[in-house]
């Protein structure tokens, strides 16, 4: 048993109980899958943004540090985008919440589609999304922050006219900040897109 059998007999075999012991083995395997997949259920549940299907915020909040500390360790690129969505609270109050989410929905379709699959796309909270962009320096997180401005600016979300702000950090390798000042230092910017008449992207300072 030490070595790893799961159980054994001896003999002369009692047929029913063969069968039993078989039978009860049979049926401790099929439970252990069953909870593996319930696991993985309740895994992807607690790290998923029930609305959009994008990462949430609590999964954001243990991966952001994490893909930081990556980026440090191996000397790579990494940058950060906030998108808030402009104007949210109109949609909601002359088409109703429904068309908001649906609204929501197909943004965050739109980022989710338009990441790599080693980048991360969550939901924050509300209209604000962030992507982290490994590998990507500030002018390319510019760059794909722009690209996204556009096609956001042409998505029509629910047959509305939609477009967000957007702001960009990167991180400094040399530097000693950590995901939370990234983070803030994009939000800031977020602010300061919104300050510049909104549908625009613009960088920390
Ligand atoms: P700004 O351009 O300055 O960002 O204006 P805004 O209206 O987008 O920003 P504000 O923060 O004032 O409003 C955000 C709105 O988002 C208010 C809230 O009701 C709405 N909202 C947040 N979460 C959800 C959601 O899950 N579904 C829907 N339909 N609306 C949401
Ligand atoms: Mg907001
Ligand atoms: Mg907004």
């Amino acid at each position: 048993l030490r070595s790893g059998v799961n159980d054994y007999i001896s003999k002369p075999v009692i047929e029913e109980e063969l069968w039993v012991r078989a039978r009860n083995l049979i049926l401790n395997r099929q439970l252990q899958r069953r909870i593996e997949t319930q696991q993985k259920h309740l895994e992807a549940l607690a790290t998923t943004d029930q609305l959009t299907g994008l990462y949430n915020r609590h999964y954001l909040m243990d991966i952001g540090p994490r893909r930081i500390s990556e980026a440090r360790r191996h000397h790579f690129a990494l940058s950060l985008v906030v998108v808030d969505v402009d104007k949210f609270k109109d949609v909601n109050d002359v088409h109703g919440h429904s068309t908001g989410d649906e609204v929501l929905k197909e943004v965050g379709n739109l980022l989710e589609q338009s990441c790599r699959n080693e980048d991360v796309a969550a939901r924050f909270g509300g209209e604000e999304f962030v992507l982290i962009l490994p590998h990507c320096r500030l002018e390319d997180a510019i760059g794909k922050a722009e690209k996204l401005r556009v096609t956001l600016s042409e998505l029509m979300p629910a047959g509305l006219k939609l477009t967000a702000s957007f702001g960009v950090s990167t991180l400094n390798l040399a530097g000693n900040e950590n995901f939370g000042t990234l983070f803030d230092a994009a939000d800031k910017a977020v602010y300061a897109a919104k300050e510049a008449g909104r549908n625009c992207v613009k960088k920390a300072a």
